[in-house]
């Protein structure tokens, strides 16, 4: 048995395929390369990695026993060493044979049951590397303990629901306030479908990760996280149903009443004041089923088309281009069942870009152990062109310069993300960053001068205690390498910049108060302006994936909402992406809080 760290409902997604479809479907796994082992010893792990990542290795060994602290205290347990293997990135990870099962992009982490070891890829974000680790070393602490329970706990522990084993590892690493959390739960309370906790258990409908987090942040917030823990190990003896009777002196079904009773008392008013996902400017793809995919969606220069991802044949994530007014799919352009050369899209952090005069389309695949760079042309829809890129593991987004000649990313090697330009001429890559910072999502201004892209630089971040400011947006200068921060807001992630056609404008996602909606920075003044304010929020599957796109001539803008467990387009004509002045500081994080509502000094500011 394997949990992964789905970063998205993809579980649920392909557990709901006919198992001779998945085998149908599924890959053979390859090792393309072999890694030469090293390890590192801290006090309580075995640190397993390969030269490229000797810097970023120490990092990850500190963080792991900063977790080993705060989850021994918590579960009140210790335990001897235990090995933790890293891999640079995912595709390095889909290669690993310590585990036998296939790893989708989908799976940010594995704990393997024999010997308790966890096997996990770094992310490119010290942040999220930090999240990864600390939900495995959450089912470390399961595993050990359910050994030690008399009466064959290990095998007891595999009966336990998921919503019960990962929602306890979401809400020990992520803790109770959590914007996507957040937002799934306003999602559920909005259409009245708020479950049970008997339903949780039954229907893979409801993704454990998420609902279980909120549940036992529910828990922990009224009883304590102590109790949370007690109940793990109640059930281990009893089951969970027991358990909760044992612990709480609360069955099920009055916990789930309370629960959701919560859930209502404190996100309905939120929903109030604000605008319906499915009526925020105009519909362009809707949902075909309940949680649905469409996702990254990226506009044509001249406004009249999108690439997007969308799960809408079922089978596979594929990539298709609609009409940017209407929705009308006009063609799939490409996807792993249709061009047997890559392995997969790469979809859940990545988005990719047109060319300026819109016959090609780049963006990024699986293929021999790497991601590479293909490029389509949008007429034919045949793949033309497949760039290797030597000494870089991974790519995120792609951004195609206006002069046609370069393609800028966001490239990871040893496990860190940098910012890379890619000449398509000469095919050489030239490196512009290179530090410990996360770089992702760069594009290009209108003139070709600057870079804006996505960061965790800023006084808040400090390698030494291994503290990380929430991703803020930067400006790299192509002729002086010289970068600039500026964080419009004082709270929460700002992402997916995109410059206005005019180049005075950069619009953003950001969730400065706890809820992601669609904001614009006026570069001249500063000021800040909010375009959407959506009840659940403007995202795709994570919180740092690309979910909005604007056309570099028209200004058109497209977005993916999240709506009934899944993510639909909408679309703002430029005269629609104006916005309301909006002030740098955020009063509260609210649209984060996980229900019971803490004590919050509202007033102070
Ligand atoms: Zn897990």
């Amino acid at each position: 048995m394997h949990w992964a760290v789905a970063l998205a409902p993809l579980a649920v997604l392909f557990a709901s395929i006919p198992a001779k479809a998945q085998e149908y479907f599924g890959r053979n796994k390859v090792q393309y390369e072999s890694f030469p082992w090293k390890i590192i010893k801290s006090d309580h792990f075995d640190n397993f990695f390969y030269p490229a990542e000797s810097l970023i290795v120490h990092d990850a060994s500190r963080m792991a026993e900063r977790w080993y602290s705060r989850h021994s205290e918590t579960f009140r347990h210790a335990f001897d060493r235990k090995s933790l293997i890293f891999y640079a990135d995912h595709p390095d990870f889909e290669q690993t044979n310590v585990i036998g099962q296939q790893l989708e992009e989908g799976t940010g982490g594995v704990t393997e049951s024999n010997r308790t070891r966890v096997i996990m890829p770094f992310t490119g974000i010290y942040a999220d590397n930090d999240h990864v680790l600390g939900h495995e070393l959450v089912h470390v602490f399961q595993y050990n303990i359910a050994e030690g329970t008399p009466g064959g706990g290990l095998m007891r522990l595999d009966a336990l629901p998921l919503w019960l084993i990962e929602g306890m590892a979401e809400y020990f690493s992520l803790g109770r306030e959590d914007p996507l959390t957040a937002m799934w739960m306003r999602d559920a309370v909005m259409r009245n479908k708020f479950p049970t906790i008997k339903q949780l258990t039954m229907d893979p409908r409801f993704f454990p990760y998420r609902y279980g987090q909120a549940l036992w942040a529910y828990v922990g917030g009224r009883w304590g996280d102590r109790t949370v823990v007690d109940i793990y190990r109640a059930a281990l003896r009893l089951g969970w149903d027991a358990a909760l009777v044992r612990v709480l002196g609360e069955n099920s079904d009055s916990l789930s009443k309370d629960w959701a009773a919560a859930n209502k008392a404190m996100y309905l008013p939120q929903i109030a004041g604000r605008t319906h996902p499915d009526s925020v400017g105009s519909k362009v793809i809707g949902l075909a089923r309940s949680g649905d995919y469409n996702l990254a969606p990226t506009i044509s220069p001249d406004g009249k088309l999108f690439a997007f991802f969308s799960s809408r044949n079922l089978f596979s994530i594929d990539l298709f281009v609609a009409d940017a007014q209407t929705g009308k799919v006009i063609k799939k352009l490409g996807g792993p069942s249709s061009d047997p050369h890559f392995d997969a899209i790469s979809f859940i952090n990545s988005a990719g870009d047109w060319s300026p005069d819109g016959g090609k389309f780049a963006f990024v695949v699986y293929a021999e152990g790497n991601n590479e760079i293909a490029i389509l042309d949008t007429k034919s829809t045949n793949v033309e062109r497949r760039i290797k890129l030597p000494g870089i593991g991974s790519v995120s987004s792609v951004s195609w310069s206006p002069d046609g000649r370069t393609l800028a990313l966001s490239g990871q090697a040893g496990g860190i993300s940098d910012l890379y330009a890619l000449d398509l001429e000469a095919g050489t890559i030239r490196q512009l960053t290179n530090d410990r910072f996360a770089d992702i999502q760069p594009t290009w201004s209108p003139d070709g001068r600057v870079l804006a892209f996505s960061t965790d630089r800023g006084p808040q971040t400090d390698f030494n205690t291994l503290k990380f400011s929430p991703l803020q947006l930067a400006t790299y200068d192509m002729a002086t390498g010289r970068i600039s921060v500026f964080s419009p807001f004082s709270r929460g992630k700002s992402i997916n910049p995109q410059f206005s056609p005019d180049g005075q404008n950069v619009f953003f996602v950001s969730d400065q108060d706890g809820f992601p909606d669609i904001y614009r920075i006026n570069i001249a003044t500063s000021q800040a302006y909010r375009i959407t304010k959506v009840a659940t929020g403007v995202s795709g599957i994570t919180t740092i994936s690309p979910t909005m796109t604007v056309a570099r001539k028209t200004g058109r803008m497209l977005f993916t909402t999240f709506y009934d467990q899944g993510h639909i387009v909408r679309g703002l004509d430029s005269t629609q992406t104006i916005g309301e002045p909006v002030g740098t500081v955020s009063v509260a994080w609210e649209g984060a809080q996980l229900p019971p509502p803490q004590f919050h000094r509202l007033f102070m500011l």
